[in-house]
């Protein structure tokens, strides 16, 4: 899941700095609860078209991106492990020759314990794959089944072995809490065997029932009841003390590390930092503006190809493959920054956000922080702007005070 540098080096220079994502829209199967833009049972050809589309997206971009410096490539989907290695030894080649790569980037891919060989895993950490992001979700059977999930509990285990033995000692676990009808004793007990696999990395989600699912279907039928939201926070509460207990530091909502394990790619986003996303459906935030690429496939291939053609005849072109971009006003930038950076369990730095904005926060967002401090779900610790234990269960009423009017400037 995807979905995304307080741990970034001190004297990495933010301002050249790049992180990479892209995007591999192929599932073997659509899970009930997913509402990413990913499919299953897309024709050959198309699969087969996808790489050399990213390849000349890369090759649109890279001028632009001549100055920067790349600290964390991400392959996010869908099912990035589903890529053959032929067409990960392309696409890894072409980021080299396009992009500035630093000699420490953190180079993280997405993957599924189903499809995951040990040969396939052998080969990425060839290829300077360094970091496993596995979508486990459950170790309980039902649980699996219910979520559509093709993967065994023992099929997890396997894959972490085999992830082990190949090389990669930073890996994340995904979870998923909440899930109708799942007791807290089920969830503990997923928990304390994850545990013993010594993740690097934990990252714990809440189900939500997103609409278009086949999830929300079945729940709309009454074939099976809504997630229950008190059992969730008493989940949530539960993993918060017991992943303490094992020495991961909590650093966001929903994200837990050993020390110096944090995920740098995913601190970009909620530091409100510049992103390039490539492939269908990805979205960037690159040179000021918010991007977001066309979600079919299909239609992605065929833009990518028309504007690399054209770039080719005439040394111009539009980027075809954008379906919508927009320049954040002042507003909405510092709503980003506020809204993404609470995510954070330190929070925002007064001082920064000030210098960053030339306003403090209680200037661009007085009435809304005054609230949530006297409700108890926002707090001043040490220069820093945070979320309380309370607004930790309940940051989306914090957050949805912080957005913009619509006639702000
Ligand atoms: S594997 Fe991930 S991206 Fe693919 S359908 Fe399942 S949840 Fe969605």
């Amino acid at each position: 899941m995807t979905t995304q540098p307080a741990s970034a080096p001190a004297s990495t220079d933010r301002s050249r700095s790049l992180a990479l994502y892209l995007h591999i829209p192929f599932c073997t199967a659509k899970c009930g609860y997913c509402d990413f833009n990913s499919y299953e049972g897309l024709p050959g050809h198309l699969v087969a078209d996808y790489t050399p589309a990213l390849v000349r997206e890369m090759e649109l971009w890279a001028p632009a991106a001549k100055d920067l410096t790349v600290d964390t490539v991400f392959f996010g989907g869908g099912t990035p492990s589903l890529t053959s290695l032929d067409d990960m030894s392309q696409i890894t080649a072409a980021i080299r020759a396009q992009f500035n790569i630093s000699p420490d980037v953190e180079w993280t891919l997405e993957a599924n314990p189903t499809e995951l060989s040990r040969e396939h895993l052998d080969g990425l950490r060839a290829l300077g794959v360094n970091r496993l992001s596995m979508g486990v979700q459950s170790l309980q059977p039902e649980e699996l089944t219910l979520l559509e999930r093709l993967h065994s509990p023992e099929r997890v285990i396997e894959a972490v072995r085999d992830a082990r033995a190949a090389g990669f000692d930073n890996l994340n676990l995904d979870l998923i809490f909440g899930i109708m009808g799942q007791p807290l004793s089920k969830w503990q007990d997923t928990v304390e065997r994850i545990l013993e696999l010594r993740p690097e990395h934990l990252s714990c989600y809440a189900l939500t029932v997103e609409p278009g699912t086949a999830l929300y279907y079945r729940v709309a039928k009454s074939q099976i009841e809504e997630p229950d939201p008190d059992v969730a926070a008493d989940q949530y509460e539960w993993t918060r003390t017991r992943l303490a207990q094992a020495g991961y530091e909590q650093y966001e909502i929903s994200n837990w590390a050993l020390p110096g394990r944090e995920c740098r790619h995913n601190l970009v986003y909620w530091h409100a930092e510049p992103y390039l996303g490539l492939g269908a459906g990805a979205h960037s935030f690159f040179l000021g503006r918010r991007i977001a690429n066309v979600d079919a496939p299909n239609r992605y291939v065929e833009a990518v190809n028309e504007s690399w053609e054209e770039r080719q005849a005439t040394g111009r072109g539009e980027l075809r493959q954008i379906a919508g971009g927009e320049t954040p006003d002042e507003a909405t930038q510092r709503a980003d920054a506020i809204i993404l950076g609470l995510r954070l369990m330190r929070g925002i730095s007064i001082a920064d956000f000030t210098e960053r904005f030339g306003v403090s926060p209680d200037d661009a967002f007085g009435p809304a922080i005054a609230k949530h401090e006297a409700l108890g779900l926002l707090e001043r610790v040490d220069g820093q702007l945070r979320l309380t234990e309370r607004g930790l269960l309940l940051s989306n009423e914090v957050f949805v005070d912080l957005l913009p009017d619509e006639d702000d400037d």
